[in-house]
């Protein structure tokens, strides 16, 4: 009991001396109070039968620095990027659905200019931004901080060795000096993690959440690495024993650590979760294609339909409803991994469009099939009840159904 009280005054503690009041308001007053209304907006669609996500992600460009192995996006020789018009006509249509969480994701955000004054325009929304950091300078830092409400969130895969196998050489020292500038400047930020086979032990180690507790990061954010791509390396997959041990590592370093530690996966009964078989969370393309999450590049929306009615064209998405009932029929977990043969010839079905810029028809039905998270009959709840609570009232939605 001592400890997980101790973990508690240890995480407001950093929070309370380690990011400045300003952000630290900003975020509480956005992020936290403001997303509970969100959710509550969220279930209130689920049960009239509508179909509206709690947030958004933005792919605002698919233009990147790095070619990461495993990574979903292809920019082809001119890359993508969204109308910074469109981006504005949606955070606004959907903060009158009690929508204000946005998330900037790529390729790599900070190649799209307009995105500092689409987040300036809309002060009365929180952003998070995803980024590889390695464009993330001084001058860049002094933006996050100067608007306030936006929380960088920086892709990580490991120490230096482990890191820099998947993201290329030197990537983990820019990155890593990128979290020293963010501590230096007191902004609230985040570390994402992609989970794989080769870093497993590195990167749910106790040393390497306290590398990023003395960095002052004040979240990280665990996936579980999805062979999918140009070059899906699916070797790195998890078993479904690396899997069960990832849950019990992080209900572990939870107890321990004094760093929010999150993952989208599972909720407070340790039940898996699919966001997007749950209407959670859909992902906007560089085209404006609306598909049911990042890495499943397959689309019959864009955000142009129905006049530019974001929630018109969401809500009546015969695609993105049948894909959650194609999922529901087969799992709670991701049927990326587990079922790529079929999620190819639902898809063929549904007469979706391709949009990765390959063939991921041919890449989904040439894969081989890999656990995912949803074990069952290895169900483990949360059992601190912190993350009970944020999975039940915050965490991304997890409690909309949980
Ligand atoms: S299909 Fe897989 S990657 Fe997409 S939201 Fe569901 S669990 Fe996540």
């Amino acid at each position: 009991m001592f400890g997980k009280v101790r973990v508690l005054f240890g995480l407001a503690w950093r929070g309370l001396t380690g990011v400045s009041f300003r952000l630290l308001y900003k975020a509480m007053r956005l992020w936290v109070f403001k997303g509970l209304y969100a959710l509550r907006a969220y279930r209130r669609r689920v049960r009239a039968g509508q179909l509206f996500p709690p947030f958004l992600f933005f792919a605002v460009t698919n233009a990147c620095n790095l070619r990461c192995r495993g990574c979903w996006i292809s920019a082809g020789h001119k890359p993508d990027s969204l109308q910074p018009e469109a981006i504005d006509r949606i955070i606004g249509q959907a903060a009158k659905h009690s929508v204000w969480f946005h998330t900037f994701l790529g390729g790599e955000p900070f190649l799209y200019p307009p995105m500092w004054d689409l987040i300036a325009k809309h002060p009365e929304c929180y952003f998070q931004i995803i980024t590889n950091a390695s464009l993330l300078d001084e001058a860049t830092a002094d933006k996050i901080r100067a608007l306030g409400n936006v929380t960088p969130l920086l892709s990580i895969d490991g120490f230096a060795r482990q890191n820099d196998l998947r993201r290329g050489e030197g990537t983990f020292t820019r990155a890593d000096d990128a979290c020293r500038l963010l501590k230096r400047k007191k902004i609230l930020y985040g570390v994402a993690t992609v989970v794989t086979s080769a870093n497993f032990d590195e990167v749910l180690s106790s040393d390497y959440v306290q590398h990023f507790v003395k960095r002052g990061a004040m979240y990280l954010w665990y996936y579980i690495f999805r062979p999918v791509g140009a070059n899906p390396s699916a070797q790195l997959s998890l078993s479904s024993d690396q899997i069960v041990a990832l849950r019990r590592k992080l209900l572990t370093l939870r107890k321990t650590q004094p760093i929010v530690l999150i993952d989208t996966y599972w909720d407070a009964q340790g039940n898996a979760v699919c966001p997007a078989a749950q209407g959670l969370g859909f992902h906007i393309g560089p085209k404006g294609t609306i598909e049911p999450c990042p890495p499943l590049s397959a689309s019959c929306d864009n955000i142009a339909d129905h006049d530019g009615d974001l929630f018109e064209t969401i809500n009546s998405s015969d695609f993105l409803r049948n894909f959650q009932q194609f999922v529901h029929e087969r799992t709670k977990g991701c049927v990326i991994l587990e079922s790529p043969a079929e999620l190819a010839t639902f898809i063929g079905q549904q007469k979706a469009c391709d949009v990765s810029g390959r063939d991921f028809l041919a890449e989904l039905k040439s894969a081989t099939p890999h656990p995912s998270h949803d074990l069952p009959g290895q169900e483990i709840p949360e059992d601190f009840w912190f993350y009970r609570f944020l999975k039940k009232t915050l965490f991304f939605g997890m409690g909309g159904y949980g």
